[in-house]
């Protein structure tokens, strides 16, 4: 079965630029200009991705983004411009699982739909025991965590990242998005502690903790875990 996407976005030439390089793809393809249009199609054609521009003429891609987490975690992949730094971290915020910045290529665009549809089918299967990939296992039951079958003890805080970002994979958390699911909202942890967090965590289950296989930083955003 074609997947469908949903493309939002108001400029015809970057509707164009997209449409044409998923054509070759094989992909079901709809479009939408406005968040209104957006919400619309969302309901009508249920698209296992959705590309969305944050600047559309009756919004902000971002109201999109929250009417649609109220009923669905479909994948959403933010299409902003480098102006719209701060946008972009709302949008993540508020439930976004990726972006891409403008101008993109053609081939970038296509790398990050293929992990929002892998993410997609993944979180399909709830309640993993465990999590396997390369040298690292962690067991969400017994809270243990395994690096080459040589158990690493990890703090229950570093546990709680290390399964946030599991969890999440694929997608990028934002610094304040990790900081309040881990610390909550009334805490003093800043970027900066979490930070020192990383660091540890990544010692503790890296093999090059200088050049990271799983932990990956978003520069001025947040955090990804690749697996
Ligand atoms: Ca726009």
């Amino acid at each position: 079965m074609k997947e469908t996407i949903l493309i939002v976005e108001d400029d015809k030439y970057i509707l164009n630029f997209i449409t044409i390089s998923l054509k070759n793809e094989a992909y079901e393809l709809c479009s939408a200009k406005t968040v209104k249009e957006a919400i619309e199609t969302f309901y009508q054609r249920n698209p296992s991705v959705i590309i969305l521009d944050l600047g559309l003429p009756d919004g902000d891609g971002i109201e999109v983004i929250q009417a649609i987490r109220e009923v669905s975690q479909v994948p959403i992949l933010v299409v902003s411009a480098r102006q719209e730094e701060a946008q972009k971290i709302q949008a993540l915020d508020h439930g976004a699982d990726d972006y891409v910045t403008k101008p993109f290529s053609m081939g970038e665009l296509m790398a990050r739909i293929r992990v929002a549809l892998r993410k997609g089918s993944v979180s399909l299967e709830t309640h993993e025991a465990r999590f396997e990939e390369e040298w690292l296992k962690v067991d969400y039951t017994t809270h243990q965590v395994w690096v080459d079958q040589t158990e690493v003890h990890l703090t229950p805080i570093e546990f709680k990242i290390l399964k946030l970002l599991v969890d999440h994979r694929g997608k990028v958390l934002t610094h304040n998005y990790i900081l309040s699911e881990v610390w909550g909202y009334d805490d003093e942890m800043t970027h900066a502690n979490l930070r020192v967090f990383m660091a540890t965590l990544r010692r503790k289950i890296e093999k090059e903790p200088g050049n990271p296989r799983f932990i990956l930083t978003e520069v001025g955003v947040g955090y990804r875990f690749a697996g």
